[in-house]
């Protein structure tokens, strides 16, 4: 805990954080402003988060720098050498200490909200980047606590993966978002998507909003939103409801949403 406590978010070490992120990328550079934007940024600030970014490339051997290399057995496109990205994990847990370490790629187990959850309360976490065709399998076997993609598509390198578990993590860090309730009532965190919401003006475009929510009554305001987070789940992803069997009162909702529409 004590080397937590030096580092230039908080020179005076008063503020306890809640979230170390190491970030293992050949560019740094693109996580610049959204490190700085709305809540997180606000989060990065006080200290609350401390985000650190470790270069392969500052580890790579020859004047050229080359981290990548053309794969064993043939095929097209280079691979991300182990080597530096081993060199950049050992030396940003030379700062400060060993992380949980998760490696971003296509083949890995699916990034969820329970995936944030777990990751929030972890206090040290790292995220190494891949490039090119992929990183070397040995930083896979030797170095990963485990593989974890975003989600069915390829993208060009890890960094956009990362940003996406940064963000989800990172706001359920506590303190982090200004609401806390917020977190507690929406989508996915019960099994079901959240409910939909409407704001000022009453009227847009001819259309207004559902009666119930300007009646001021909460418990109908509460079960009609329980209602709709249903609707909207068996409509989106039937297969939430097969994960997370309605409870008895979705139940008698399911029977009214079937007379009503
Ligand atoms: N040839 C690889 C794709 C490499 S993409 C394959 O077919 O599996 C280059 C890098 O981008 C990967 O090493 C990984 O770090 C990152 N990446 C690409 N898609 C991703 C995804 N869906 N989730 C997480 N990381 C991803």
């Amino acid at each position: 805990m004590s080397d937590d406590r030096l580092d230039a978010n908080d020179p005076v070490g008063t503020t306890p954080h809640r979230l170390v992120i190491e970030i293992i990328t050949l560019f740094p550079e693109v996580f610049t402003s959204f490190l700085q934007a709305s809540l997180l940024g606000k989060a990065v600030a006080n200290g609350l988060i401390v985000v650190e970014r470790t270069n392969p490339r500052d580890f790579a051997p020859g004047r050229h720098r080359q981290v990548d290399d053309s794969p064993y057995g043939g095929g097209p496109g280079m691979v991300l050498r182990a080597d530096p990205v081993a060199a950049a994990i050992d030396e940003a847990e030379g700062r400060r200490g060993r992380a949980h370490r998760l490696l971003l790629s296509p083949s890995g187990r699916l990034f969820d909200q329970k995936c944030a959850a777990e990751l929030a309360t972890r206090g040290r976490i790292m995220l190494i980047c891949g490039r090119y065709e992929g990183v070397d399998e040995r930083i896979a076997h030797l170095y990963a606590d485990e593989s974890v993609s975003i989600g069915d598509y390829v993208l060009a390198g890890g960094e956009v993966a990362a940003a996406v578990i940064i963000e989800a993590t990172a706001r359920l860090v506590p303190g982090v978002l200004g609401c806390g309730e917020s977190v507690v009532e929406e989508s996915f965190s019960a099994g079901r998507l959240e409910f939909p919401q409407w704001t000022r003006p009453p009227v847009f475009r001819g259309l207004g909003v559902p009666e119930v929510l300007l009646s001021g009554n909460h418990a109908e305001v509460a079960r009609w939103r329980r209602r709709e987070a249903l609707r909207r789940t068996i409509l989106h992803r039937p297969d939430m409801i097969d994960r997370y069997p309605p409870t008895e009162e979705e139940g008698a909702m399911l029977a009214e949403l079937e007379e009503t529409d």
